[in-house]
């Protein structure tokens, strides 16, 4: 009964198994590109993810690189995972860092033992560096701390480092100029002082000595008078009080003031004051001011210069646009070491020189900050006994 229906089962099985055959060939295929197609989302899942941390990392580098302070990150085994540029300013490094310990890359033991403190603390706040450098080195300021990652676990350390050299050199100038303010002002009331009780302890009833006396303790109280004038006058240049009144302005008729105030002590030194400035120059500059400035300058020459000298004025415009202003006197002139110091507050080549003359030690220094308010520059050339040129440049009219 069943032999006739072999032939028909047999086709009827190979029906089914062909059926079956596409079917796992047609499942193959698709499983196939399904796997494909997630392989080739994956790929793009994953160059976006490593897009995106390069941006990130990029992003951190450029805001690290943005900051003042210095940065640098180490790893979990202490070496350098990150450094920004200013770090590498500040230590002097080149080339990359990354990848070294500490002490390969800043060479400096004290850094290491900066490392070593911070991995026993966790953080060290306020660690002084002082870093040695070829003219005058440089001071740091480093705070570090460990850095955890989420699981609480120690991923790296971090150094900060706030450079702190402009500040100090600023509080040794003020510290220095406190300093000299005190005693130059200390210098001249002591003297009245010391006049005052030998004029008390008898000297008053001998009226020459006593006048003699007088006058001393007139010119120490004259010398009190200018240096508070000049101590003003610095302090409100610097802090910016002083507006300058920017004008047409004719150097010649300046000069021609300046040694008209002048003209006595000229006269009693004897000196003879010479306006070699051209009629036809204009300056854009602040008239009382570049008054000031001649003043100083003048007076300063004839102070310096030879008895029965001569202290000359004289101008030009330059092919920049400027005018150029110079004041020129015999006598011995200034060292060439001193020559660039002498604009410094209190400089003087001879102190005692200068204050006998009744100098403040700050007339150079007011002539420096005027002549730049106007944008221009003051220097002095000078060769030993052969006198001393005073030049500063104004903006042309
Ligand atoms: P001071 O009140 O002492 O004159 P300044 O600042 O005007 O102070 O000048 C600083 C120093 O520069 C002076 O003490 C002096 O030693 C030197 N100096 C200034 N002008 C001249 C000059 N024309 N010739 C020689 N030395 C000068």
């Amino acid at each position: 009964m069943l032999r006739p229906m072999w032939p028909a089962l047999t086709i009827l099985a190979l029906l089914v198994a062909g059926v079956c055959f596409v079917a796992l060939r047609r499942y193959r295929a698709e499983a196939e590109a399904e796997r494909a197609k997630q392989q080739q989302e994956f790929e793009a899942l994953r160059q976006q993810h490593e897009q995106t941390q390069a941006r990130e990392l990029a992003q951190q580098q450029a805001l690290f690189n943005s900051m003042s302070e210095g940065v640098l990150v180490l790893d979990a085994d202490g070496r350098v995972r990150l450094v920004n540029q200013a770090l590498e300013r500040l230590f002097g490094t080149t080339g990359d860092l990354r990848g070294r310990t500490v002490m390969e890359a800043l060479r400096l033991h004290q850094v290491q033992e900066l490392v070593n403190r911070t991995l026993i603390k966790g953080q060290v706040d306020d660690f002084e560096l002082e870093l040695p450098g070829l003219d005058c080195g440089r001071s740091l300021q480093v705070n570090s701390a460990i850095v955890l990652g989420q699981d609480g676990r120690q991923q790296g350390l971090i150094l900060v480092c706030h450079d702190l050299t402009r500040l100090k050199q600023l509080e040794n100038t003020r510290r220095e100029f406190v300093a000299n303010v005190s005693h130059e002002l200390r210098t001249p009331l002591s003297m009245i002082k010391g006049y005052v009780e030998t004029l008390i302890d008898g000297a008053k009833d001998k009226p020459e000595v006593a006048f003699k006396f007088l006058q001393t303790i007139e010119k120490h109280a004259d010398r009190l008078t200018y240096l508070i004038e000049d101590l003003l006058t610095i302090s409100r240049l610097e802090s910016g009080q002083v507006v300058m009144n920017l004008q047409r302005t004719d150097p010649r008729a300046v000069v021609e003031r300046v040694i008209s105030d002048l003209e006595s002590k000229a006269a009693a030194k004897p000196t003879h004051l010479v306006n070699e400035v051209p009629t036809a120059l204009a300056a854009n500059a602040d008239a009382d001011r570049l008054q000031q400035v001649l003043f100083n300058l003048v007076d300063n020459a004839i102070k310096y210069g030879q008895a029965d000298g001569n202290v000359v004025l004289g101008a030009r415009k330059t092919d920049n646009k400027q005018i150029e202003v110079w004041v020129r006197n015999d006598g011995p002139g200034i060292p060439s070491e001193a020559q660039p110091r002498v604009f410094e507050r209190f400089y003087r080549v001879d102190k005692a020189r200068s204050r006998d003359a009744g100098g403040t030690g700050l007339g150079l220094a007011i002539v420096k900050h005027i002549v730049q308010s106007h944008g221009g520059e003051v220097w002095v050339e000078s060769e030993p006994g052969k006198g001393a040129i005073f030049y500063f440049t104004l903006p042309e009219a």
